[in-house]
């Protein structure tokens, strides 16, 4: 397996790739990888030849506020599960690499990103939308792998896919969970023995709210309430949102007569988790 560091690597890479007419797969990552990253990366290795996983830390899609530097990094253990699990290339670039001294052009996005986690990270998917794109043209790929668990990301990225005309397609993948039900996240390093007990909530509370419409509930005011009064049952937890939206135009909605999103974000300590279900 190839580690590029530049963006030269990988463009010189991906056109022998293409010449030799292989079909490429990325799946953009900020590494710290774990089976929820590696289900993305199976089914990439598995419908495509080549396979480009980027471990990159994208500085411009954090608040001053947020965890950037605390982030936990481990490029040894990323490179080892993804060699092992089949992909062809890491790209790790440093930040400048990404981004040099004269860098002024950003992806912007409106109404998609305005609830949810854009609500309470306004410049959030700006950083993404950006190096998303910029790795859309660096590797070029045919196919584009992203979790569920970001869900409300991977209905901005297939509208910005769809918006620009890009030449690639994206594949949603299922969110894959802990034994116990905790949704797989680099951020759950940052629990305590006793948050991640705590952390137990928000898995919980999409249970909840599942089986709610399961047995027929359609008003999603009254599955919002339930999921929050479980959350609020936990002393750690501290609710930043409990919304329903469309799924995918991410505009809130009150009924479940229509494809949902229902996703939550919960502060356990300083650590703010998310997780999320659609429901038809
Ligand atoms: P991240 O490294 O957190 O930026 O995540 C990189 C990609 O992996 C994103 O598309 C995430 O949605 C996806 N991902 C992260 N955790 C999970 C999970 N538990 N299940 C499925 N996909 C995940």
């Amino acid at each position: 397996m190839i580690l590029a560091r530049t963006v030269k690597e990988v463009k010189d890479q991906v056109r022998e790739w293409k010449k030799q007419g292989l079909s490429v797969g990325l799946v953009p990552t900020m590494g710290y990888l774990h089976e929820g990253h590696q289900s993305l990366v199976k089914r990439a290795v598995a419908e495509n030849d080549k396979v480009v996983v980027s471990v990159f830390v994208n500085p411009i899609q954090f608040a001053p506020n947020e965890d950037l530097e605390t982030y936990p990094r481990d490029l040894e253990a990323d490179c080892a599960l993804c060699e092992s699990t089949g992909a062809a290339m890491v790209f790790h670039p440093e930040p400048d690499e990404m981004y040099g001294d004269d860098f002024t052009t950003f992806v912007d996005m409106t109404g998609v990103t305005k609830e949810l986690c854009g609500k309470s990270r306004p410049t959030h998917f700006r950083g993404v939308c950006t190096v998303v794109n910029k790795l859309f043209n660096i590797v070029t790929p045919d196919k584009a792998y992203f979790g569920q668990k970001d869900a409300q990301q991977l209905a901005v990225i297939r509208r910005m896919v769809r918006n620009l005309n890009m030449n690639l397609e994206v594949v949603g993948c299922p969110i894959i969970r802990e034994a116990d039900g905790l949704a797989k996240s680099s951020r759950n390093t940052y629990l305590s023995a006793e948050e991640r007990k705590a952390a137990l909530v928000l898995s919980k509370a999409i249970f909840l709210g599942e089986k709610m419409i399961k047995d027929g509930e359609r008003d999603g005011d009254k599955v919002l309430a339930a999921m929050t009064q479980l959350i609020e049952s936990e002393p750690l937890a501290k609710i930043d949102y409990v919304e329903m939206v469309k799924w995918d135009s991410i505009e809130i909605h009150h009924q479940i007569d229509c494809p949902v999103l229902i996703a939550i974000a919960v502060y356990i300590g300083k650590t703010r988790l998310i997780d999320n279900f659609i429901a038809e």
